[in-house]
């Protein structure tokens, strides 16, 4: 397809979000409680859905929900008998709710429903009410009628920081599985398990070795009349599965096509199997199926939460494609070689034939198990090398959450205390959020893959500094063609002032804020972070006559001015042509003098300030999402119409949900 054709298809903005970001008023943040933000995020795109379409959506989004017990439950044993007394007070309680006591406990009621239970879904570690036990013993005593000694128990797995005290243990000094709470393991030492599943293994003699079942992924380990054995999670959680069985069959049955169909009845297979083989079989045919525009996430698919790194929490998702911004990615990829011919590296370091990554982009409908509330913003599955290299994996970023956290973003003040005045806020307000995808785009679907190595020249060599040099090839490429005027004829911004956003967020976070996520003392060690302070220094340092940096002090306040674009669009273009020479020809020695001249110090003093003034804005670390709700408009038994609502009140969502699961 021509580029004209792809850019009369996206100027239709079939389902866009508002043309104009600035005047966009969805309120998009919900709730803030101790670290965590909640916000709402829009389903943009569903009215231009088939019903039929919709209707596969809602089953699957019903099927992300069903399965809410089993994170609840796999997180820590205790979980689901504190969520039930939690949600009786909440719900039920007629007493003072203007006391600090309430506020204090309802906290902690928020914090555990984010948690999905009584370890921090980050830190893992167990967090505590902060109002007293007694109080939080009246509460219990008020509504749920348990006798004192029940609620002794209850109130001391809550309140003991010896109970459970971390959710996973990673002090490779102890016995990692009997020191994590994760209830992936009961009655079991680490050795035992581990001797389990080498026996296991050794066992299966007819197992290929180039395609390995994942030993250990969807079961419990314990000890039956003192021998070690596994229940499958399938079995385990019978009950919740059933549910989630029941929703798939719904969604199979208004599938888009054949191969949708195929592997949603294959997933149902697994859970009524539980059989791994199934597991893979079901992977290999949702990997492959990359027609459908209605996808989903459903299954036991990370190991972040074991400490031995096998067993998988249970997690849903339900979404579809997004039509504008996967076109956005199309016709990068389409004129991948006329960048390559007019990137400003040497001519000896360019690729001849140059081919595009086509990433796809969605729109997330519902968010269920471990996605919820705190979710990723990008799903790269499935996890099985094997499956990875030989049937492919789908890549996607989640457009509409993504959205959410800049329209979030825009009014946490930090731009309001660290930019130079209203010009450069509202260029960000106005041409942000475009400009940070298409720089994501960018970076993705053409950086990485540009340019050659000279013949001979490995690409390893660069060692320890591979990543940071890499990372800044594919940012400074980015950047150096959002700049180009290109961009606007293709039809990726909408005019040639529109790429400033992107200078000025770019270099303010390379140089400051960025400083904020790093301990005082200490200096950058992660690649990306890395990347973008060298850009950033190198940049400043290289504006030999000052004609584009301005760096400003107003009431003892640090800013950076930025007054010349098109200079700074060039000086991009010289890095790039440096940093190109240096991976091309893996050149070790100018590697390690430009990544520990420009990317690994910090300025000692404007750290300090920029601490300082993070810590007055009082901004959430963590988010998380309220789900939107579906409305089903039937007429007897016919589904007329789905219609979505947004709710606002999380505590509302939480009550509603544990509702449904005990239905
Ligand atoms: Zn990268």
């Amino acid at each position: 397809m021509s580029a004209f054709l792809l850019f009369a298809a996206c100027s239709k903005k079939q389902g866009e979000r508002p043309e104009d970001f600035a005047n966009d008023t969805f309120e998009f943040v919900a709730d803030r409680f101790a670290d965590i933000e909640i916000m709402r995020y829009r389903v943009d795109g569903w009215d231009d859905l088939s019903l039929q379409q919709k209707e596969l959506v809602y089953y699957l989004s019903e099927a992300a929900r069903a399965g809410r017990d089993i994170i609840f439950d796999q997180n820590c044993k205790y979980n689901l008998q504190i969520r039930s007394a939690l949600d009786t007070i909440v719900s039920q309680y007629g007493g003072d709710k203007t006391c600090e006591n309430w506020q204090k406990f309802i906290v902690y009621a928020k914090r555990f429903w984010f948690s999905n239970g009584m370890h921090h879904h980050y830190s893992n570690d167990k967090f505590f009410p902060e109002c007293p036990k007694e109080y939080f013993d009246k509460l219990i005593d008020s509504t749920m009628h348990l006798d004192k000694a029940a609620r002794t128990q209850l109130l001391d797995i809550i309140y003991n920081p010896k109970v459970a005290p971390k959710r996973l243990s990673q002090d490779t000094g102890k016995d990692l599985v009997t020191n994590s709470a994760v209830n992936f393991y009961e009655g079991v030492t680490q050795k035992e398990v581990e001797r389990y599943y080498a026996d296991l293994k050794a066992a299966d003699t007819g197992a290929d070795p180039e395609r390995p079942v994942a030993y250990g992924l969807a079961s419990k380990v314990v000890k039956e009349d003192g021998k070690v054995t596994e229940v499958p999670f399938t079995v385990l959680y019978a009950k919740q599965i059933q549910k989630i069985i029941y929703w798939l069959q719904k969604a199979s049955e208004v599938a888009e096509n054949d191969a949708q169909k195929a592997h949603i009845l294959k997933l149902i297979e697994f859970y009524r199997t539980g059989d791994l083989k199934t597991w893979d079989d079901y992977n290999i045919l949702w990997a492959e199926d990359t027609k459908s525009e209605v996808d989903y996430v459903n299954g036991f698919i990370e190991v972040y939460t074991d400490p031995l790194g096998q067993k998988a929490t249970w997690e849903g998702l339900a979404n579809f494609k997004d039509k504008v911004s996967s076109e956005r990615s199309a016709i990068i990829s389409q004129n991948a070689q006329w960048f390559e011919d007019h990137s400003p590296i040497d001519d000896m370091f360019k690729k001849k034939s140059v081919k595009g990554v086509e990433a796809k982009a969605i729109v997330v409908a519902q968010l269920g198990g471990d996605c919820y509330p705190a979710t990723p913003i990008g799903i790269n599955l499935p996890n099985s090398n094997w499956i990875r290299k030989e049937h492919g994996s789908k890549s996607v970023t989640i457009e509409n959450l993504m959205y959410a956290y800049h329209k979030a973003g825009m009014k946490n003040g930090v731009m309001q205390e660290f930019y130079w005045s209203d010009e450069e806020i509202k260029r960000a307000e106005k041409y942000g959020y475009q400009t940070d995808k298409l720089q994501v785009d960018l970076h993705e679907c053409l950086g990485h893959g540009s340019g050659q190595m000279l013949y001979g020249i490995e690409e390893g060599a660069l060692k320890n500094y591979h990543s940071v040099i890499e990372e800044a090839r594919a940012d400074l490429f980015s950047l150096y063609y959002i700049g180009d005027p290109k961009m606007v004829e293709l039809g990726l911004l909408p005019d040639t002032a529109a790429y400033k956003a992107c200078y000025y967020k770019y270099i303010v976070n390379g140089k400051m804020l960025q400083t904020n996520r790093i301990k005082l003392g200490d200096n950058f060690t992660e690649a990306h972070m890395q990347n973008r302070a060298l850009i950033t220094n190198w940049c400043i340092d290289n504006d030999y006559d000052g004609e584009i940096f301005e760096v400003e002090t107003r009431d003892g306040k640090t800013y950076i001015r930025i007054k010349d674009y098109e200079k700074l669009r060039k000086l991009f273009g010289k890095l790039l042509a440096e940093v190109q020479k240096i991976k091309s020809t893996g050149s070790y020695e100018a590697a390690k003098v430009l990544v520990e001249q420009y990317g690994v110090k910090i300025d000692k003093k404007l750290h300090k300030e920029v601490k300082s003034r993070y810590e007055k804005l009082n901004v959430a670390p963590y988010g998380g999402f309220l789900n939107p709700d579906f409305i089903i408009e039937k007429d007897g038994e016919t589904i007329k119409d789905i219609k979505i609502s947004y709710p606002t009140d999380y505590i509302k969502q939480m009550l509603q949900y544990d509702d449904s699961s005990k239905k």
